[in-house]
C-alpha cells in the first residue's frame, strides 16, 4: 500500500482518555464484581475467547468485561432479556415508520468524549462532557442492541465522540457477535488510535471502517482538529487498509478551510480502492451554527468535475451517499448531502447516544430516554413497544424534524452521536 507523504509529522501520544463509565449493574442483575478499576470499565480489549467474547457468566469478574449486570437468560427485565429471541419476536417486530421505511441500522454512540476538537463538531474550549454515571454501561448498550436485534436490526455502527477512547470498545464489538443474526458490526473513528486496535477489530469480525479525515496537510489537520495527530491518523488508516479492512474516508468540506483539498482527496482513489466521501457540513458544531460557509453538494461536485471526468457509480442499497468514480480508478467518490437532505427517503438509521437518548433523525430531538427506562427496570416488552411507537412516529425528513425542534440548544455532533 502506498503511503501519502505527510510533511515532518510530530510524534503523538494518541490522547487516550479513560473510560467514562463506572461499572454498574442493571436492575435485577448481579452487581459488578470487585477488582474493577475505580471509575473505569477495563473491558474489552479482551481477546476473543475471553469471557467477554463468549460465555459471560463464569470467570469474568472484571466489571465491564463480564457484562456482569446483564444476564441474557431469565426474567423479562431488559437487564435480563429472555434467552430465546423468539420470546420477543412477533409478526410486527421489525421497525417500520408510518411511511413504510424500515429502520434496521443502529448508530450507537459509546462516548461523547474525543481526543480531537474538529471545528465543525465541537467547540475547542468549554465543552462539558457528561458525567460518567450518565453514560450507558456496556451491559446496558448490549441489552439495547439485543432488544433491537430482535426487532430486525441488521447493522450496528459504533460511533461517538471517538469510540476508541473508551476502553472496552473492541471487546464490546466482539460481544455483539453473540447477538442473533448477528448484525454487521461497523466502526466510525478518527483513526488516531486505530493501529493499536486492529487485531481486536479483526477478531471481532469488523471488516469495514469509516474514518474522518478532513485534511491531508499537517497544518490543515491541526487547524481543523486542534491536534497534531495527522501522522497517527494516517498510520491507522494505512495499517487498516493493509490488513484488508474496507475503508471509507469522511471529509467534511468547509469553504476556505479544506475545500482546496478536494482534488487531493479524489486523487487518493487513483491507487486505493477506498471510498472518499465528501460531506456537507451540518449545523452541529455545538455553537449553534454552521462551522463555516456551507459548500453544498453541487459546488463540491463542480470542483471535482473541474479536475476529474467523474461518472456515476453503482449505488449501495440504502446508502445515503451518491457514488461516483473516476474511470480507471479503483476507488470511489461519495457525496453526502447532509445539509440539503436529499436522501431521507431511504434513511434507515436509528441513533442512540452515549446517555441513551434515541433519535429517529439527526435533526430531531430525542424521542426516547432509554437509559431512564432501563434503569427503572422497565420490562423489555414495554421498552420495545416504546421504540416501535417512536419509530412509527418518525418525521418524513430532516427538514420536518428540524422544524419540530425550533429553539433547541446548540448541539454538538459528538453529543448526538454522528
Ligand atoms: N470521532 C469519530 C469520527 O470523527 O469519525 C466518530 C464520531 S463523528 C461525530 C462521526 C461523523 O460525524 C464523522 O464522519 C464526522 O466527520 C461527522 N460530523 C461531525 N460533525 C459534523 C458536522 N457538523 N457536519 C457534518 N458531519 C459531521
Ligand atoms: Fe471528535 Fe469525530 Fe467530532 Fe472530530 S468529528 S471532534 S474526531 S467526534
Ligand atoms: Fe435520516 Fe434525518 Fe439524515 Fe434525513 S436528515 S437522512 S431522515 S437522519
Amino acid at each position: 500500500m502506498s503511503t501519502i507523504r505527510i510533511p515532518n509529522p510530530a510524534p503523538c501520544d494518541g490522547g487516550r482518555l479513560d473510560d467514562p463509565t463506572p461499572a454498574r449493574a442493571l436492575p435485577g442483575g448481579s452487581p459488578p464484581a470487585s477488582g474493577s478499576k475505580a471509575g473505569s470499565e477495563q473491558v474489552g480489549d479482551s481477546p476473543v475467547g475471553s469471557p467477554l467474547a463468549g460465555d459471560s457468566s463464569a470467570g469474568s469478574e472484571r466489571a465491564g468485561d463480564s457484562f456482569a449486570g446483564v444476564s441474557v437468560s431469565g426474567s423479562t427485565r431488559v437487564g435480563s432479556l429472555p434467552a430465546d429471541s423468539a420470546d420477543l419476536k412477533d409478526s410486527d417486530a421489525s421497525l417500520h415508520d408510518r411511511f413504510g421505511r424500515r429502520m434496521d441500522y443502529l448508530r450507537l454512540s459509546v462516548t461523547d468524549r474525543c481526543n480531537l476538537r474538529c471545528t465543525y463538531c465541537m467547540p475547542r474550549e468549554g465543552i462539558d462532557c457528561v458525567d460518567r454515571s450518565e453514560v450507558l454501561t456496556w451491559e446496558e448498550m448490549y441489552a439495547l442492541c439485543r432488544l433491537l436485534t430482535d426487532c430486525g436490526l441488521r447493522k450496528i455502527r459504533l460511533t461517538g465522540g471517538e469510540p476508541l477512547v473508551r476502553s472496552g470498545v473492541v471487546g464490546f464489538l466482539a460481544r455483539l457477535r453473540d447477538l442473533p443474526g448477528p448484525p454487521e458490526r461497523l466502526l466510525t473513528t478518527n483513526a488516531t488510535l486505530l493501529d493499536q486496535h486492529l487485531d481486536g477489530l479483526t477478531e471481532a469480525g469488523v471488516t469495514r471502517i469509516n474514518v474522518s479525515l478532513d485534511s491531508l496537510r499537517r497544518d490543515g489537520y491541526r487547524s481543523l482538529t486542534g491536534r497534531d495527530l495527522l501522522e497517527a491518523a494516517w498510520r491507522g488508516i494505512d495499517a487498516a487498509a493493509d490488513r484488508g479492512f474496507s475503508i471509507k474516508l469522511n471529509v467534511v468540506v468547509i469553504t476556505g478551510v479544506n475545500a482546496g483539498e478536494i482534488a487531493d482527496f479524489v486523487a487518493l482513489t487513483k491507487d486505493r480502492d477506498w471510498t472518499v466521501r465528501f460531506i456537507e457540513a451540518m449545523p452541529f458544531d455545538g455553537l449553534g451554527g454552521n462551522p463555516g460557509d456551507l459548500l453544498d453538494g453541487e459546488s463540491i461536485l463542480e470542483r471535482i468535475r473541474d479536475k476529474f471526468p467523474i461518472v456515476r457509480a453503482e449505488q449501495e442499497p440504502m446508502a445515503v451517499e451518491e457514488t461516483y468514480r473516476v474511470p480507471g480508478y479503483p476507488g470511489r467518490i461519495g457525496l453526502i448531502r447532509g445539509h440539503t437532505r436529499t436522501f431521507c427517503g431511504r434513511c434507515s438509521r436509528l441513533r442512540i447516544n452515549a446517555v441513551g437518548q434515541m433519535r429517529t433523525c439527526l435533526y430531531a430531538e430525542p424521542s426516547l430516554d432509554l437509559r431512564e427506562l432501563l434503569r427503572a427496570g422497565t420490562p423489555a416488552e414495554e421498552i420495545r413497544r416504546r421504540i416501535i411507537e417512536a419509530v412509527r412516529d418518525r418525521h418524513w425528513d430532516g427538514w420536518a424534524a428540524q422544524e419540530a425542534t425550533e429553539g433547541r440548544d446548540a448541539c454538538s455532533m459528538s453529543r448526538i452521536g454522528g
